[in-house]
């Protein structure tokens, strides 16, 4: 139906990082009439819902921020290396208001499903509090890691304590002295929570389904000659890191693990393990997520680590990770993590030789049939990565078609943007584009520049509708997972392989491709520049 009324050109669902620069872009940028709706109070996605105990990024904040407001680079002064969940809020919270943005955002409501309307070309959208408004473009910035993964344990409308998931943490806090506390989970956010909460707590029960590889953070304050020397190298440092593999400032080892000496080796891994961060995982040698043997003396580095730190020999062989190769589980980055299995307040509970959880009691939790009287849960049980926030939208595109019946086997899309039958549908950091395996705000902008072109270009042309078409999809699809084939990440049951959440399709999630995040970068410009190549305009 041409010419049919519409509300906004676009709808943006979600105000974290990407959400805050797509409204900014398509609104100062482009002029457009944007909403976005959001479901927290405020801005700030991630920054906004994670407030456990320790909650801070794990990217080195000089990168872990935008690059397109450059008077800001040079204003803001990061506290930390890896600043608290406090500060990247103000942050994000100082950029929506700096910018004026929140006038067009609306807080406290979640869109719980929108259609596309295939005779006005328009999207229906829905939200909870009972309104439909319609748009040209629906853009997905809903995150990779919002939707909570809250596994069905048996029993835990029992517990007559009380318990929390570290991603809906209240924003009180929650005062753990003098209390028995069970965590349940030893990913990355548990990683950074379990030091902080041994801390408080009379005892602390810390429950294990798999040991992780972890290196530590070696965090503190950053040092003022450092920050200044970057600034007045931003230019360099956003080329770099747009151009990287990870999008940040890490580079591989030129060189086989297996083909240097010992002490050559041992050197290089300690240089790492020093320098702390992610340097350890993203800057090791190079054939280390190719090659088993070289992934092996990479991890016996860090067993070693392990088995040095935790005094009780049975407690560091429950520590130390078996049956998956290292850097195929998120990297996480821990201060004082071993150590704290030394303190006498902390039980660990592996699954495998202790027995898994059971069930939730009145008390506490049981596990290998042993119940442990707790007074605070903490579940730090992660998310249903990428594909799970995009799925809880309800979007239905073409033909009614929902996503769950297009994603039978795992995720499909083009370039991780887009989705066959889902027209002026664009995904930001959408499964199979390189998102979580990389410095998230680098690929954000990507994603929110490439868009906004797009859309610019489309209104240029006097184009209404794009999307792939299923062939440059299914292409794109096939060449995600060749590339992963080739690697040691699909052997680990890792949430990049939807592993964490029974009966999810085990699909690899991310794009790993051969040069990373600036190839990436370059295969979606020249997919624009040949006329958006695989798409079909009309
Ligand atoms: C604990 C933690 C630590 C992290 N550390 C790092 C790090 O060190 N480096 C890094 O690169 N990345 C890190 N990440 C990833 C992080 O998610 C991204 O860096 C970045 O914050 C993502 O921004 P976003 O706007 O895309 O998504 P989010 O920040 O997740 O924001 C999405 C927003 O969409 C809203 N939303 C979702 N669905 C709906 C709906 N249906 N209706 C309305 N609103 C909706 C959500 O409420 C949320 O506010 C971390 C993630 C976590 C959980």
């Amino acid at each position: 139906m041409a010419g049919a009324t519409q509300d906004f050109d676009a709808v943006v669902i979600g105000a974290g990082f990407s959400g805050i620069y797509m409204l900014k872009s398509l609104r100062d940028k482009l002029g457009l009439k944007v909403r976005v709706y959001e479901a927290g109070d405020s801005v700030g996605g991630t920054w906004y819902w994670n407030r456990y105990p320790g909650a801070r990024c794990d990217s080195d904040s000089y990168i872990y921020c935008y690059t397109w407001d450059k008077q800001l680079l040079q204003e803001w002064e990061w506290s930390e290396r890896y600043p608290e969940q406090p500060e990247i809020l103000r942050y994000l919270e100082h950029v929506a208001q700096r910018h004026d943005l929140k006038r067009d955002m609306v807080f406290n409501t979640r869109v719980t499903g929108a259609e596309f309307d295939e005779a006005s070309n328009l999207w229906n959208v829905h939200t909870d509090k009972g309104d439909t408004v319609t748009a040209r473009y629906l853009i997905a910035a809903v995150g990779s890691l919002s939707e909570t993964n809250m596994p069905p344990f048996k029993g835990l409308e029992k517990f007559k304590g009380k318990w929390y998931h570290t991603s809906r943490f209240p924003h009180t806090g929650v005062d753990f002295t003098a209390k028995r506390v069970g965590v349940v989970g030893t990913g990355a956010t548990a990683v950074q929570a379990i030091p902080e909460i041994a801390q408080q707590a009379k005892q602390l029960v810390v429950f294990q389904r798999t040991a992780n590889y972890c290196v530590p953070a070696r965090n503190g304050k950053v040092d003022p000659e450092l920050a200044k020397a970057r600034k007045a190298d931003y230019d360099g440092i956003v080329k770099r890191i747009r151009e990287s593999f990870f999008g940040q400032e890490h580079y591989f080892i030129p060189k086989s693990a297996l083909e240097v000496s010992r002490e050559e080796r041992e050197q290089e891994l300690d240089k790492r393990w020093d320098a702390g961060g992610f340097a350890f995982w993203l800057a090791n040698y190079q054939d280390m997520f190719f090659n088993q043997k070289a992934n092996d003396v990479v991890a016996d580095y860090l067993k070693r680590k392990i088995r040095k730190t935790v005094k009780d020999p049975a407690v560091a062989e429950k520590l130390t990770p078996k049956g998956y190769a290292y850097g195929t589980k998120r990297q996480p980055l821990d201060t004082n993590y071993f150590e704290t299995f030394n303190k006498d307040n902390v039980v660990l509970v592996d699954a495998k030789t202790d027995g898994p959880i059971e069930e939730i009691t009145e008390k506490g939790i049981r596990a290998g049939g042993k119940e442990y009287e707790l007074d605070i849960i903490v579940f730090a049980t992660g998310f249903d990565a990428m594909t799970g926030p995009l799925k809880a939208l309800h979007l239905k595109g073409r033909g009614g078609r929902t996503l769950d019946e297009h994603w039978v086997d795992g995720p499909h899309t083009y370039l991780g943007i887009s989705i066959a039958g889902f027209p002026n549908l664009f995904t930001i950091t959408g499964p199979q584009s390189p998102s979580v395996l990389s410095n998230m705000p680098v690929s954000i902008e990507q994603h929110v520049d490439w868009i906004t072109d797009c859309i610019e270009n489309m209104r240029k042309s006097g184009k209404t509708t794009i999307e792939p078409t299923p062939q440059a999809q299914e292409q794109w699809v096939k060449h995600v997972n060749e590339i992963v084939n080739m690697t040691l990440m699909t052997g680990a049951n890792s949430w990049y392989m939807s592993a964490n959440i029974p009966g999810k399709p085990r699909a690899f999630l991310p794009y790993l491709g051969p040069e990373g995040v600036g190839g990436y970068r370059k295969k979606c410009d020249e997919v624009a520049a040949k006329g958006y190549e695989g798409f079909e305009l009309a």
